[in-house]
């Protein structure tokens, strides 16, 4: 009989001690869970890639008073109204600062050869948008992030958690948020959507990869089409942040 203390790297606490536990219901609102996370970890960071669910997350994050980075990745295969969208949000938030990773990447480039993500995807991803998104976390260290992720947006991520622990603590603020909530709050506040999206693209990537959603897909259903890959490895799989 008896118990033990759990073992782990000497001097680090059980990560269920760090913070106080989230005062969260299943239907708590996004501002109150982006302010709880601004609490408990001032020094988070939010990558995004400014779809639909990154720009309602950037707006309530701004007005829950984040001051922080907003870190996106130039994989250089970007749609040119993905770059504008990146544009338009740093001339409305600028109290946020836009750091672009990878600036200037372009197809042709020599890190991966034009055609790589048609003969592999994966270590397209891997080379183009992972590596440079994990140098940059490997250089800041914050301690938690904050995403963009909804349940709805496909199968894979209907369990999503309003906290999620990992390598990262991953604060999730809008997973119980539907597309049709996203929309309507990107409409009141007239954010400045990625004008794609209206167009059937759900969720943007490089264009290569990328193709509108058909009536009934998941949000995601037009990521990768027919190429048996669903995510880019940045939030799920091994090596996620
Ligand atoms: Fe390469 Fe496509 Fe991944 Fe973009 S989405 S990094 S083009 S494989």
């Amino acid at each position: 009989g008896g118990w033990r203390v759990a073992d782990g790297p000497a001097g680090a606490e059980p990560a269920a001690s760090r913070q106080p536990p989230a005062p969260f219901s299943p239907t708590t609102e996004p501002l109150e869970i982006i302010r709880w996370a601004l609490d408990t970890y001032p020094d988070l960071l939010m990558p995004s890639a400014f779809n639909l669910n990154g720009v309602v997350l950037l707006d309530l994050a701004a007005q829950a008073g984040y001051r922080g980075e907003v870190a996106f990745v130039d994989t250089g295969f970007h749609f040119p109204e993905t770059l504008a969208t990146r544009d338009r949000l740093a001339a409305r938030y600028p109290q946020l600062t836009f750091v672009t990773l990878n600036a200037g990447a372009h197809p042709d480039d020599g890190q991966t050869g034009p055609t790589l993500y048609a003969s592999d995807p994966d270590a397209c991803c891997a080379a183009r948008k992972v590596a440079p998104l994990q140098a940059y976390l490997r250089q800041k260290a914050p301690p938690a992030l904050l995403n963009a992720r909804s349940r709805d947006q496909a199968a894979t991520r209907a369990d999503i958690p309003f906290v999620e622990e990992g390598a990262r603590v991953k604060i999730n603020p809008l997973a119980h948020w539907n597309r049709q909530e996203l929309e309507a709050y990107a409409r009141a506040h007239e954010l400045p959507v990625n004008p794609l999206y209206w167009d059937g693209f759900l969720s943007v990537g490089c264009w290569p990869c990328t193709r509108a959603v058909r009536p009934g897909e998941d949000a995601r259903a037009g990521r990768w089409a027919g190429k048996g890959k669903t995510e880019c490895g940045l939030w799920a799989g091994e090596g996620r942040l």
